[in-house]
């Protein structure tokens, strides 16, 4: 295959990656672009394929084979719930891939000299820096949020300067790397500090500031690949790098406005910093319980019902029972809706998915802006599984460590019922005033046991 049809196979391919983020930024389009995705893939795998010399395609479809294998047997494995453990080690995977690039980069003769050479060595140390970065930060992520590691932010004295430092450290060896021409002494020392920097930027960073840190890395691996392309002179990879990159930037800052949070002081970390632990073992009054037939009158007797699910229906798989409530309620002329927190669940859209999967109608899905003032209007509010995004401390309590957090107002219903398990926190490890609302009551048990038992009685 010519250089120009290669060149334009991989031009075709970045088309059909620009379509396919068009298509997933809405639901109704959402499979649509993930077709156009897997398509601009396949001509993109194909041109490269292509583009090697015979000796090297023995190897590459044997690393395809292998790498298409691993992939397959995780994506079928997967639960739904363990989705953003995975995106985060591949992260790791796209960091790594951006040192190796680097460094096989550096070691293979080149003839470039003067500016070129310049360029050439601050491409491979930028590349191996936010590789290494991506890497080490992204198995933090993993551990995280498998629950390997505490989800608590980790606090060593003077981190802010210790992260500054890194960073100064790194930049005067930048200088020195490129002043010198090559020392691989410098990239290595910087490879060490960039793994650090990465494993307690994001070890810094608590639970709650959990989904903006998985798609902050997602831009970062983005940047990574879009530095392997340029080590590589591969387009394909800066195209897609800079696509990955900037649609993880922009959506890290959509996530930090819907928490009304600070990309900075996420990134710096220290949200939770006020003593969840203290938080969450404070007395907070009286509860009162309720079974699934009382549940079921209440129901019965609403004229409008907002249900708002959170990370406990993902676990459960409570969806389908929740679907066919919801179908029932309907049948009795009952206003049903479902309100959607932006980070509810433990990735971005979680929610909305579960719901598509059990074929909720769209237009009766709605985010949290869309239904939060109709909710004082309304007879009864169904918490399933969530817990922080619901939660009055976020309004109410500024001395919270989620405080100016938009929460949905449930409290504001006229019946508020909570399915959970117990009285435990939610994924930010921090206590929730509405369990205790003279308006809220609590089914204890596991959501889809619970939902399924309404469902009977209805
Ligand atoms: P939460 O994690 O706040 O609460 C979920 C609740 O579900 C828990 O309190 C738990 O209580 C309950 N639960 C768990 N399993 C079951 C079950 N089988 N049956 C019934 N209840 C169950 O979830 P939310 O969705 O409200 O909030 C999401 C949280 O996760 C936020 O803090 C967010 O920042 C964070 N996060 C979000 C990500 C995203 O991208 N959306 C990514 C990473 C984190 P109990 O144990 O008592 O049953």
């Amino acid at each position: 295959m010519t250089q120009g049809l290669i060149t334009s196979a991989y031009l075709v391919a970045a088309a059909f990656f620009i379509a396919s983020l068009a298509g997933l930024s809405k639901q109704e389009t959402a499979r649509r672009g993930n077709w156009l995705g897997i398509l601009g893939m396949t001509i993109a795998l194909l041109a490269t394929i292509a583009s090697v010399s015979m000796d090297a395609i023995v190897p590459l479809v044997i690393a395809l084979a292998i790498g298409s294998a691993i992939g397959l047997r995780l994506a079928l494995k997967v639960e739904m719930t363990q989705m953003p453990e995975l995106v985060a080690i591949l992260h790791s995977f796209v960091g790594l891939a951006a040192v190796l690039v680097g460094y096989n980069s550096f070691f293979e003769t080149h003839s470039a000299t003067g500016a070129a050479l310049t360029v050439h060595l601050t491409e491979v140390f930028l590349g191996v820096f936010i590789g290494a970065v991506t890497f080490s930060g992204s198995i933090v992520a993993f551990a995280k949020l498998r629950g390997i590691a505490s989800s608590k932010p980790l606090s060593i004295p003077h981190k802010h300067k210790l992260n500054l430092l890194a960073l100064i450290a790194s930049a005067l060896l930048l200088v020195y790397f490129v002043g010198f021409e090559g020392g691989e002494t410098a990239l290595l020392i910087m490879t060490l500090i960039a793994v650090v920097f990465g494993l307690h930027l994001v070890a810094s960073i608590g639970g709650a500031d959990m989904p903006v840190v998985v798609s902050m890395l997602n831009s970062y691996s983005g940047w990574a690949a879009a530095a392997a392309g340029f080590m590589l002179s591969n387009d394909l990879l800066i195209i897609t790098g800079a696509l990955v990159g900037s649609s993880g930037a922009i959506l890290s800052y959509i996530m930090c406005k819907a928490m009304n949070r600070s990309f900075i002081s996420v990134i710096a970390g220290g949200f939770g910093q006020a003593d969840t632990q203290q938080s969450a073992e404070q007395e907070q009054g009286e509860y009162r319980e309720i079974n699934a037939e009382d549940v079921a009158d209440l129901l019965r007797n609403s004229s409008s019902v907002v249900i708002t699910p959170g990370y406990g229906m993902a676990v459960a798989q409570a969806q389908y029972p929740v679907a066919e409530i919801c179908q029932k309620l309907k049948e009795r002329g009952i206003k049903v809706r479902f309100g959607i927190h932006p980070v509810a669940g433990r990735m971005p859209g979680h929610m909305n998915v579960l719901l598509a999967e059990a074929k909720v109608p769209y237009d009766i899905v709605l985010e949290m802006d869309e239904i939060n003032e109709d909710l004082a209007d309304t007879d009864t509010v169904l918490v399933i599984g969530a817990n922080d995004t619901v939660n009055p401390a976020a309004a109410e309590d500024p001395t919270s460590p989620i405080a100016g957090m938009p929460v949905l107002e449930v409290w504001k219903a006229q019946n508020v019922v909570v399915f959970k398990r117990s009285m435990n926190t939610g994924y930010s490890g921090v206590n929730n005033p509405l369990f205790y609302k003279d308006n809220t009551q609590m089914c204890f048990g596991d959501a889809k046991a619970t939902v399924d038992a309404i469902l009977k009685a209805l």
